[in-house]
């Protein structure tokens, strides 16, 4: 079992109060780990020592080069030791050691070297004159004392989209991570501190939300706080940062809308649809919920969709033939199924799945991938993220209608359509009001490409040079060229004209 320390001021410390959370294989539903239960003493300390780390330390003055060389040198060691994380990943959170070794661990790894890299690209507008008797510089700087808030889908990755492009531009951070899943975030910070990242410039601190993740929040030594998680977390962190007026990034919930034209490529979109749907289990902020399809087309799909969904393997994770692990934890997955029962109440029909495969697997927090038919665009599971592996299938007769549907929920995240005609594909990519927006295929993102949401998917880019910009402020300088004690405006103020 793990029995870890969170990192405060550079120090791997216990909790003040000693107190601990256990955390718990959801496969076996036994714990492997334990961290310290952090509260507001502790995040204290832990935003102290940030602040002091932005306010004298050398991390915000070093050139932009140094601080990627300390990236590179983590992002190396990461690699050493990212098959023992990726495990790590898989029994802590569920989701299956394919995903975890192959895309989650290494994809992230990518995203610190592209960070060392796209740090030093980061431009200014050429100083000019523009007012005439000075040079205006505009300057980037670091935001200062970043709070980082993350949940538990992608525990490694949203960690380091995260503290990603915040570090790199010489903020500091605290970083929260979601106390269901705290293991991989730590072992980033490891690498982080073994690569030489000066003291207090990375704290992370484990432990509850409302004490520990609020405090972050309404500190005044916090200049920014960043969240990825829930839109309901995302209204209160908003409300909370008003008191201090902070700066917030905030990456929320959605309800991917995946639209099927009558001349799509049917077996290409049922791969799709299988894949965007059930990806991490269906705990993906982009997963493709609500599968959109043209009448002409829906039995055809859905006969192709079912037939799949009967070969998705349901299994222990960490088993290289499984597709579909256990949910993060068996309270999300009591949450899971109480949606499939309004789904029930609502009149949606259950073709597939909908309850834990019991059996051998009974002790996980399993549910099997379902489907519903027969959804109507306003039902509840139609409009609400349900965060497992529920596809909705709701039909459209016309264009306008797909859009109509596609952009009627709160959420703005992620979308994608599928059609083969080049036109429908620009019109309903235009149309459709989502930050992500694929066509012919679903999921899709790298380091390169800015991610986030519209609407209530919130504010702010994930990845991508845009990341940089969020965690940096533009600062306007004016330098006097003339040397003269009474410039040619000042009787505007006083005195006449000279
Ligand atoms: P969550 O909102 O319950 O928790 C996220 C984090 O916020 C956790 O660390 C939690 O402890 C903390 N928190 C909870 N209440 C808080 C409060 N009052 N003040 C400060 N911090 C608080 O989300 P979750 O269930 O861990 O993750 C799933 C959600 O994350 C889904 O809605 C999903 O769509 C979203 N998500 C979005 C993206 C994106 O890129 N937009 C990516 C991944 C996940």
């Amino acid at each position: 079992m793990a029995v870890s320390k969170m990192l405060v001021g550079g120090e791997w410390v216990a909790s003040s109060s000693e107190a601990t959370i256990s955390v718990v294989s959801p496969f076996t539903g036994k714990q492997i780990g334990e961290v310290p239960k952090g509260d507001r003493e502790d995040i204290r300390k832990a935003i102290d020592a940030a602040r002091e780390a932005f306010d004298k330390g050398p991390w915000p003055r070093m050139p932009a080069r140094a601080r990627g060389d300390v990236y590179l040198k983590a992002a190396q060691l990461l690699q050493q030791r990212a098959s023992a994380i990726a495990e790590l990943e898989s029994r802590n959170q569920g989701k299956t050691i394919k995903q975890a070794a192959d895309v989650d661990i290494p994809s992230s790894i990518d995203n610190l070297v592209f960070y060392a890299g796209a740090v030093r690209t980061l431009d200014a507008k050429s100083p000019q004159e523009f007012l005439g008797d000075g040079t205006t510089i505009f300057r980037r700087e670091p935001v200062g004392v970043v709070g980082s808030i993350t949940p538990w889908n992608y525990p490694f990755m949203m960690a380091v989209w995260k503290i990603g492009p915040a570090l790199v531009t010489g903020n500091t951070v605290v970083l929260k991570p979601a106390s269901w899943t705290p293991l991989s975030t730590l072992e980033l910070a490891k690498a982080f501190i073994d690569a030489g990242l000066p003291t207090g410039v990375l704290n992370v601190v484990t432990g509850p939300g409302e004490e520990v993740g609020n405090e972050l929040c309404v500190n005044p030594k916090v200049d920014m706080v960043s969240l990825t998680g829930d839109t309901a977390t995302g209204r209160k962190i908003m409300e909370s940062a008003s008191s201090t007026v902070k700066r917030v990034q905030l990456e929320l919930g959605g309800k991917a809308p995946f639209v099927v034209f009558e001349d799509a490529d049917i077996p290409a979109a049922v791969e799709g649809a299988i894949v965007g749907g059930y990806v991490n289990g269906g705990q993906d902020c982009t997963a493709a919920t609500r599968l959109i399809l043209h009448q002409s087309v829906r039995e055809k799909f859905e006969r192709g969709l079912l037939d799949r969904v009967k070969q998705i393997r349901v299994g222990d994770p960490m088993s290289r033939s499984t597709d579909l692990g256990p949910l993060v934890h068996a309270s999300h997955q009591k949450k899971v199924l109480d949606w499939v029962e309004t789904g029930k109440r609502e009149g949606a029909k259950l073709r597939v799945g909908g309850a834990e495969p019991g059996g051998k697997l009974r002790a996980g927090a399993f549910v099997n991938a379902t489907v519903f038919d027969q959804v109507a665009p306003d039902m509840k599971i139609a409009q609400h993220e349900i965060f497992g592996p529920v596809l909705d299938v709701i039909e459209f007769e016309k264009f306008d209608e797909a859009i109509d549907i596609a952009n009627g929920v709160e959420y703005g995240l992620a979308g994608s359509v599928w059609t083969q005609n080049v036109r429908t594909a620009m019109r309903a990519a235009n149309a459709i009001r989502f930050g992500d927006v694929w066509v012919n295929d679903h999921l899709p993102i790298g380091s390169e490409t800015p991610h986030g949401g519209f609407k209530q998917s919130g504010f702010g880019k994930d990845l991508g040079v845009d990341s940089l910009n969020d965690y940096t402020v533009v600062k306007n300088m004016y330098i006097d060229l003339t040397g003269l004690a009474r410039k040619g405006w000042h009787y505007t103020v006083y005195g006449d004209p000279s």
